[in-house]
């Protein structure tokens, strides 16, 4: 029953490559953003009962149907949104491919080919970042790459901590990330057994780049406090808006405090693949380990982090453990096992997606992608200030934070928000909210689309031209 005879194989491969293209080419004909019907969404999936055996082809038409109907749809040219891209043509191929050849990438004698491919592009990239040396794992997304660097900087800023943990330590370690930084560091610190309170949020200044005053006032504090610092966390590229923290004066601070320093540049880091762009990261390669996510902006299927270090040993005293039945063929060899530099064990082969990618496109291919998208960003930036909307961020990253020029309450999160519902309620496009700094609302619209077209641009300011009017209405009722 789980493995299908040929006839029935050869019709589903059929029909799901026609499934596939059919998405590929006819995405931007759906609604970006689905109506949410929870209700009748449970009522459909509960007419498969799992007693009477599915055709297959009827199955995956049915897989199909709900995600075409009840999705955001990522891929379409039309989503501003959260870095989730539209998938590279090789990254799909890779990931059906590894699904049927199922490496298993904890052992490097059971798949060379798939720990080589890995080990290959951590040096790759950890090489366009500028380490001389690189030793790295691919992971589930950044959010896993950012708890892996925290138990990295424990194990190397505390022996102790390996073998005894946090209780062992004689004085409370703390953190540093700015008030804009990603909040995967709350749920590590939590992982990790040292608890949110452990995590110092660093004001951030005008342009929403951490304050490094305020960084070594926040440090010298916890000194005298009895606290020992031992991680600061420079963001390259927020999520929020894209701001980028000044990388290398955070370096300065980090080698005199000795800290250990990460870079987290999960969605902003591909920059470094564009040359005019590379500034905007200087000071990175001086970060002893950074997170740079694949599934962003280097726009292949999630999930696919990774966290790269300078370090070549700490990953292995993170996470190495001896396990007996692990195999044995690869002793002798010049090789590592991945599981003993990771948190997963068994795990997916999430880097082919990557490779095949950058076999195909390039760097050159995937420096044009992310200049051309860089673009689209200012000339989204320019529409939208013709518009009347005022744009509230600055980046060179493709990320837009604005607000309603025109009249009063134009700033104001409660008509921002309808806005932004209305744009959603379009089924037009996709963009969001965010607040920044803590307290000032505002739209958020992000390339993360390389098909994006300037023709989706002015779609996009046309929409919010009509929803505007529509989020208006109420303020004009009111007496
Ligand atoms: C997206 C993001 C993360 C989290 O990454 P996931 O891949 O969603 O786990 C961490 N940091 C930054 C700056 C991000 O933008």
């Amino acid at each position: 029953m789980l493995l299908l005879d040929e006839a029935t194989r050869a019709a589903l491969w059929q029909r799901l490559g026609e499934v596939i293209e059919g998405h590929v080419e006819g995405v931007r004909s759906l609604p970006v953003a689905p109506r949410l019907d929870p209700a009748r969404l449970r009522a459909q999936l509960e007419t498969v009962t799992f007693e009477a055996s599915m055709d297959a082809v009827a199955a995956l038409d049915l897989a199909v149907e709900g995600l075409r109907r009840h999705q955001v749809h990522t891929p379409h040219p039309r989503y501003y949104g959260l870095f989730n891209p539209a998938p590279a043509t090789m990254s799909i191929a890779a990931d059906a491919l590894v699904a049927a050849f199922n490496p298993q990438i904890a052992a490097w004698s059971h798949s060379p080919f798939a720990a080589e491919v890995e080990r290959h592009l951590v040096r790759a990239f950890g090489a366009r970042l500028g380490y001389a040396e690189t030793d790295g794992v691919f992971c589930s997304g950044g959010a896993e790459a950012n708890h892996t660097a925290l138990l990295a900087a424990l194990s190397s800023t505390f022996p102790a901590f390996g073998e005894s943990g946090v209780r062992a330590l004689e004085k409370a370690p703390v953190l540093y990330v700015s008030s804009e930084a990603h909040h995967s560091f709350l749920k590590a610190a939590r992982l990790c057994g040292l608890g949110t309170a452990a995590v110092r949020e660093v004001p951030v200044d005008a342009a929403l780049r951490m304050d490094v005053g305020a960084l070594r006032g926040r440090i010298v504090a916890d000194r005298q406090e009895g606290r020992a610092p031992f991680l600061v966390v420079a963001t390259a590229g927020t999520t929020g808006a894209g701001a980028l923290d000044p990388i290398a004066d955070i370096a300065d601070v980090a080698r005199q405090e000795r800290l250990w320093l990460h870079a987290d540049a999960a969605w902003g880091g591909a920059a470094v693949l564009a040359p005019e762009l590379r500034h905007a990261l200087a000071g990175i390669e001086r970060a002893d380990s950074i997170t740079l996510d694949a599934h962003k902006w280097l726009s292949v299927p999630m999930g696919a982090g990774m966290l790269l270090t300078r370090h070549m040993q700490v990953l292995e005293r993170t996470f190495r453990v001896a396990a007996g039945y692990m195999p044995r063929e690869a002793e002798g060899l010049d090789v590592v096992d991945p599981y003993a530099h990771s948190m997963q064990w068994s795990r997916r082969f999430i880097g082919l997606k990557l490779f095949l990618t950058l076999a195909v496109a390039g760097w050159e291919g995937y420096a044009r992608c992310i200049r051309d998208m860089t673009a689209a960003g200012r000339a989204l930036r320019a529409r939208l200030e013709r518009a009347g909307w005022r744009a509230v961020n600055e980046t060179p990253l493709p990320v837009v934070c604005f607000v309603d020029g025109t009249h009063a309450q134009g700033a104001g999160a409660e008509y921002l928000a309808r806005v932004a519902a209305s744009v959603l309620a379009s089924g037009q496009a996709w963009l969001s909210t965010v607040t920044l700094a803590g307290s000032r609302p505002a739209l958020r619209a992000c390339i993360t689309n390389h098909r994006t077209s300037p023709d989706d641009l002015d779609a996009l300011v046309d929409t919010l031209a009509t929803c505007r009017a529509e989020a208006m209405a109420p303020l004009a009722a009111r007496p």
